[in-house]
């Protein structure tokens, strides 16, 4: 028997765009084929453009967006917030629900300790959150 997950009733989210998981520390901003595109498309240079100007290597096959000098990522102004939003990479979008973070109420708690949206908002079905968990673009790693 397959039992359920601890999340069975959901779990709220909602963007606040507190910028919390996108600066201040080390992290990894993981990107696709498909993020690279969507963001030189909208930045209007090539892709091979955008990943040399705004990615890092991580490993075989695996790309980063950049960091500023200060931890921060490549797109976040402290005034502003994240300059691309719209068109911002999967692992951005998935958030909070990464496999790792989706995986005990214990995990789900010390994230929602930096993040002011989580327990917060609509309420997001148990399915749903399987659905991004399984592809939450932080390619089974820990994310940022
Ligand atoms: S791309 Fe945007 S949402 Fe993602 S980490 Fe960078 S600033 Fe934050």
């Amino acid at each position: 028997m397959i039992s359920e997950p601890w999340y069975h009733h959901g779990l709220r989210f909602r963007c606040t765009r507190s910028g919390n998981c996108c600066g201040g520390a080390p992290g990894v901003v993981r990107v696709t084929a498909g993020d690279i595109t969507s963001l030189a498309r909208y930045l209007k240079v090539s892709d091979a453009s955008f990943q040399e100007t705004y990615t890092r290597e991580l490993g075989e096959d695996e790309l980063s967006l950049r960091e500023k000098s200060n931890h921060d990522c490549i797109f976040f102004e402290r005034e502003h917030g994240c300059l691309v939003y719209q068109h911002r990479p999967r692992q951005c979008r998935t958030w909070p629900f990464w496999r790792h973070v989706v995986s005990s109420p214990k995990r789900w708690a010390e994230e929602a300790k930096r993040c002011p949206g989580m327990n917060q908002g609509p309420l997001h079905s148990a399915e749903e959150i399987e659905r991004i968990s399984q592809d939450d673009g932080t390619f089974g790693g820990t994310g940022s």
